[in-house]
């Protein structure tokens, strides 16, 4: 790539494309285009020196124009969010097949050299995830197919897409499975949010109300990782850079497994409190457990996410912890 090489991605104005965005601009590249649905003015982040357009990706049209000129094409916008939306918005999930869709097909028309596609631990059989003592999920345990209702069959099936763009018409894509990512400029309230993103917003929720108490969505015993934001931006230039990794799905994910009760004890170390805990058996809770196996990366790339949670953490908490107090003080905040 050369530094004025254009760079096109999708999403921009949410958690991850954001940060890619100023990732690759840290790194001198000077022709970045930026593409969300949402206004401008709700964007999470914006880069100054980048070009940023509001366009609907689930159009055709728009997608022509977002690819044009494009020399690598990244999909990150999806209709999406923590398991309290992906279980009850399975539609609008589904739907995110438009953005793909018609994107890879613009990208692949304007003679982009390379795309990329953000798939998800959600593509993977559930029935593999149903212990919290979970081994680790693999790559090749997307099949046989039984993935997460909506979400995470649209992610399998853009995957597909994926695959046969490069095996039929020699289009070079790349598809990395993302394990829940968590940092600051991630949604942190509104319905959209992740565990760890709420469970910083309850802890100083119930700091500043003096309540002395969470609630925590199912019985807490569930286990998960959780990928720092700065190891996905990485993980996604190397993925996206690696020709042996090419139609090949591939975990970018932590391997540092905790349960939501783990998560929970350490935001309270983080925040310095100690809350009873109640637990909210009908909220949604996912699959019982979910890890990532990251043989396939550290044989491939040499690497793997490794971000300890704590320290992770402690930077999503303060940045948390700033946004509610400016929330509160009537200023502009992500949500
Ligand atoms: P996000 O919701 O913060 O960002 C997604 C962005 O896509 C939003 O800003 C949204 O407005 C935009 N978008 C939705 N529909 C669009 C459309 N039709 N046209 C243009 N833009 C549209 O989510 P995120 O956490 O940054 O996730 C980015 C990608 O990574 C998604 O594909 C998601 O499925 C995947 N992923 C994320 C996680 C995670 O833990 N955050 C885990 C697995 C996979």
């Amino acid at each position: 790539m050369e530094k004025n090489d254009r760079i096109v991605v999708a999403g921009a104005g949410g958690f991850i494309a954001g940060a890619l965005v100023r990732y690759f601009r840290d790194r001198g590249f000077t022709n970045i285009r930026a593409v969300d649905k949402k206004p401008l003015a709700q964007w999470y982040q914006r880069t100054p020196g980048v070009e940023s357009l509001c366009l609907d990706l689930s159009e055709e049209e728009n997608c022509r124009k977002a690819a044009e000129g494009a020399a690598e094409v990244y999909n990150l916008a999806a209709d999406m969010g923590g398991m309290g939306f992906i279980e009850r918005h399975r539609v609008e999930c589904l739907r995110s097949i438009l953005i793909n869709t018609h994107l890879i097909e613009s990208a692949w028309k304007a003679g982009a050299q390379r795309y990329f596609f953000s798939s998800s631990a959600c593509a993977y059989n559930i029935d593999l995830q149903q212990d919290p003592k979970v081994r680790a999920l693999k790559e090749s345990d997307a099949y046989p197919a039984n993935a997460e209702r909506g979400y995470g069959w649209e992610k399998l099936m853009s995957e597909i897409f994926c695959q046969e763009y490069s095996a039929e018409r020699g289009f070079a894509t790349f598809t990395a499975r993302f394990h829940n990512v968590y940092g600051p400029f991630g949604t942190w309230d509104g319905g959209r949010e992740k565990a760890p993103a709420a469970i910083c917003r309850k802890v100083i929720e119930a700091k500043d109300r003096n309540s002395k108490e969470i609630v925590i969505w199912g019985d807490g015993t569930q286990t998960r990782s959780f990928m720092y934001i700065d190891d996905c931006t990485k993980g996604i230039d190397m993925i996206m850079h690696c020709d042996a990794l090419r139609a090949t799905p591939i975990n970018l994910g932590s391997s540092e497994l905790v349960s939501v009760n783990d998560l929970v004890s350490m935001v309270e170390s983080i925040g310095g409190v100690k809350l009873a805990r109640r637990y909210d058996p009908t909220a949604p809770r996912g699959v019982a457990g979910r890890n990532s196996d990251n043989t396939m990366i550290r044989k491939i790339l040499g690497w793997e996410p490794d971000t300890p949670l704590r320290d992770g953490l402690a930077k999503t908490y303060r940045w948390i912890e700033q946004q509610y107090s400016d929330r509160k003080a009537g200023k502009h905040t992500v949500s």
